[in-house]
Order: C-alpha cells, then sequence, then structure tokens
C-alpha cells in the first residue's frame, strides 16, 4: 500500500510556498516537493522585487485581479511581519509624442484595473520629482514598492511549516498517474525512485509546469499550455550612481516585458533590467554583449549614465505562454475537472505579476482545494 496525503504541492517558489500555508490548515497532509536543496531558487529569487500596482494588463484578467489584492495583502503582510519593504512609486516616462499617447492609455487602462492614485505628470512636474530624468512626461504610481524577497520567501516558507506543511527538498517530481479519484506521483530523490498518493496535486513548478502538466496526461497543445522562455537579464550601475533616482523609473512597456526599467535597491543601489529575449534552454548567465543595448535604452531618459559603469548582474527566466509578437495570454490557475483531471490544479505562465500577486493566488487555490477536499 503506498502512502496517502491530502494536497501534493510540486514547487517550492514563492507560489508554492503561500500555497501551502494557505492549505496546510485543518490538520490536512500538505507535502510540498522541490527538486533543489532549498526554498526560492529559481525565478523567485531571480526577478526585480516589484510590488506591482497592477496597470498594464487587461481589467477582467487574473493577472489585473491577482495583482490588485496581492499588492494590498502583501503591503499587509509585510507590515505585520517584518518583511522590509519601501513604497517608492513608480514614474512610467515617455520620451516622444507617440509614447505620450501610450501614457494616456495606461492611464486609462490602470483606472479600470482599480489603481485609482495614478497620475500624468508634465515635464516640468516630472523633473521636480526626479531631476536626473529627461523625458516629455510621466504617469506616476504612488503604490508601487520593492520588497526584500528573500525576506518573504523566508517568511511563507516558517509560516507553511507552522500550519502543518511538510517541504522535501533534492526531489523531484517525475510522473503523475490517475489512480481512481487521487493521483499516483512518482518522486525520485538521492534514494532512489518512490510513489505515494495524493488526492489532491498542485502543480506550481514554475518554468517546468507545463512539462508537469504533460505529465499527468494533458494534451498540451490542445489545451494551450506550451510554455517558451523568456529571459530577463540586469546590469547594475556603480556605486557613484547611488540614489540617482527616488523612484521606479520604467520606459512606456514593450511587447514581451515592461522594458528595461531602473530600480533603485532597498540599499539605494541602482540596477538596470529587465531585458526580454526568447532563449531556447534555461541559463542563468548574463550576455557581457547585452550591455550597449542596455545603455542605449536607459540613456534615452538617463542621460547622465555612461557605458562603462554597467555592469553585468543575474539573470531570471519568464515562464511564458505567449511567444513572440503573440497576444496577451493570462495566468493559468485551473482546477482540471473538465478536462478530466479532477484534483489536479495547474499554475502555468506565472511570470510577473506572480511574486505581487503571491497571496491573492493562494486564497484563490485555496478555495479550489476546498471544493476537492470538504
Ligand atoms: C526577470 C523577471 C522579473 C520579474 N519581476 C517581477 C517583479 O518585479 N514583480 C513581480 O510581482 N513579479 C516579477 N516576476 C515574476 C515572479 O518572479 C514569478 O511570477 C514568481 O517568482 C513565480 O513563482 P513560482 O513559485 O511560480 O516559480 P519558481 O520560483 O520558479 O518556483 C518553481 C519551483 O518548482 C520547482 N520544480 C520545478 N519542477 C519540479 C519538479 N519536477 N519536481 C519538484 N520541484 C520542481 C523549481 O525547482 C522551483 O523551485 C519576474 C520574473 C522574471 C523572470
Amino acid at each position: 500500500m503506498l502512502a496517502e496525503i491530502d494536497v501534493a504541492i510540486i514547487g517550492a517558489g514563492v507560489i508554492g510556498l503561500a500555497m501551502a500555508g494557505e492549505t496546510g490548515q485543518r490538520k490536512r497532509k500538505v507535502f510540498v516537493f522541490e527538486k533543489n536543496h532549498s526554498f526560492g531558487l529559481e525565478t523567485s529569487s531571480r526577478n526585480s522585487e516589484v510590488i506591482h500596482a497592477g496597470i498594464y494588463y487587461p481589467e477582467d484578467s487574473l493577472k489585473t485581479k491577482l495583482c490588485v489584492e496581492g499588492r494590498s495583502l502583501l503591503y499587509e503582510l509585510c507590515d505585520r511581519h517584518g518583511i522590509a519593504y519601501k513604497k517608492l512609486g513608480k514614474i512610467i516616462v515617455a520620451v516622444n509624442e507617440n509614447e505620450v499617447t501610450q501614457l494616456e492609455k495606461l492611464y486609462e487602462q490602470g483606472r479600470k484595473n482599480g489603481t485609482h492614485d495614478l497620475m500624468l505628470l508634465s515635464r516640468t512636474e516630472l523633473k521636480k520629482l526626479e531631476p536626473n530624468i529627461e523625458a516629455r512626461a510621466g504617469l506616476l504610481s504612488p503604490s508601487t514598492g520593492i520588497l526584500d524577497s528573500y525576506s518573504l520567501l523566508k517568511f511563507l516558507y516558517s509560516q507553511a511549516m507552522e500550519k502543518g506543511a511538510e517541504f522535501v527538498f533534492n526531489t523531484e517530481v517525475i510522473g503523475i498517474e490517475k489512480a481512481g479519484t487521487k493521483y499516483k506521483v512518482q518522486i525520485r530523490d538521492q534514494d532512489g525512485v518512490s510513489a505515494f498518493v495524493a488526492r489532491v496535486v498542485i502543480n506550481s513548478a514554475g518554468l517546468n509546469s507545463g512539462k508537469i502538466a504533460q505529465l499527468a496526461g494533458m494534451n498540451m497543445a490542445k489545451v494551450g499550455y506550451v510554455l517558451r522562455y523568456c529571459k530577463g537579464e540586469y546590469f547594475s550601475l556603480g556605486s557613484k550612481y547611488r540614489n540617482l533616482v527616488g523612484r521606479l523609473i520604467y520606459p512606456t512597456p514593450e511587447q514581451a516585458g515592461n522594458g528595461i526599467h531602473v530600480t533603485p535597491g532597498l540599499d539605494g543601489r541602482v540596477r538596470l533590467g529587465p531585458n526580454a529575449r526568447y532563449v531556447e534552454a534555461i541559463d542563468y548567465g548574463v550576455d557581457e554583449t547585452q550591455r550597449e543595448a542596455f545603455y542605449n535604452s536607459a540613456k534615452r531618459f538617463l542621460p547622465r549614465i555612461e557605458l562603462e559603469d554597467l555592469a553585468p548582474e543575474f539573470a531570471g527566466i519568464r515562464p511564458k505562454l505567449q511567444g513572440p509578437g503573440e497576444a496577451f495570454r493570462d495566468f493559468v490557475i485551473a482546477h482540471e475537472e473538465k478536462a478530466d483531471f479532477p484534483g489536479l490544479i495547474n499554475l502555468i505562465g506565472i511570470e510577473s505579476p506572480g511574486l505581487t500577486a503571491s497571496p491573492a493566488i493562494a486564497r484563490y487555490v485555496g478555495k479550489m482545494v476546498r471544493e476537492v477536499l470538504d
């Protein structure tokens, strides 16, 4: 007889950790399986650490709803549990007439999305707030912030353990098979391959989430869960640029990302990035030949910077559902009952604003889990 648990969560990134705290209540047996030796070693620690306001996406999308809800929950969580953050505010800048029109559209979209504190800024107003920025106009989002993502991950991990969730590191999920109304889950660790039975399987495997859905037997082409990798690299600016800007400064958005932005860290150090490049394999190296492209991109609105002051820093990879040039795709957060996989919950394409949305995603999935188990 195989051991039986209530909930198997695949992946201990910010999403798996937040869900483990949410579902690990009511004496349920919740296990989190993570292939790495610790939590949060992939996308959750390779991002901009921005608490987004929820400006860019369509108003009826999960990205918007869960970002707006997650942002409030995240600020509350940081306040309550001493997680370092700064509500710096962000300015999206327009350097030409075309971009000014785009800013006006973003302002409208943001308001539709429930972000009511946005302000359009003239060149003079922008200059007063950010003397080192050169642009025609700006869009100020006062409720955007930055946080210490490692502290958040550590807090979510401790909270999940307190609620009774168990973490199994260095353990990769390699098979999922229907077993009546439950699932037989196969894992591989240093001792070899073993299996157990779970009533609910939550797939929060980030860059591997598409493969996990496929392992469970889902037809990827039919459901549209094929993931692409879209790399985002960062360059840091030297210490002489400390406090160069007081807020996050973004260009008007590009198709695959929000554009190479300027982010002051909690310590005042300034970073540029991320870019957005579709790649075939997971490789976190930073391509130094990108330096000039970063420089040219930031120089448009930050004339004081010098090419030689940019140093490669780190990279992350977005799990994207849309390929280059394709239309907007929302987060997939689905209980796959209709596809004949009751008890399987897939989270696929959890790119930005996944960090911001994480507490709201946990609540959303918590409800699905209760519907199956209660
Ligand atoms: C460049 C970049 C910048 C970003 N900036 C922001 C930002 O500023 N603000 C924001 O809100 N969001 C941002 N995001 C998005 C955010 O980082 C992600 O949405 C979030 O971290 C996703 O978390 P996750 O838990 O789904 O994935 P991950 O952190 O990748 O976790 C998935 C885990 O699953 C594990 N795993 C995979 N396969 C298996 C298996 N078979 N068995 C066991 N374990 C497995 C992996 O090892 C990994 O630890 C950014 C993302 C990128 C790439």
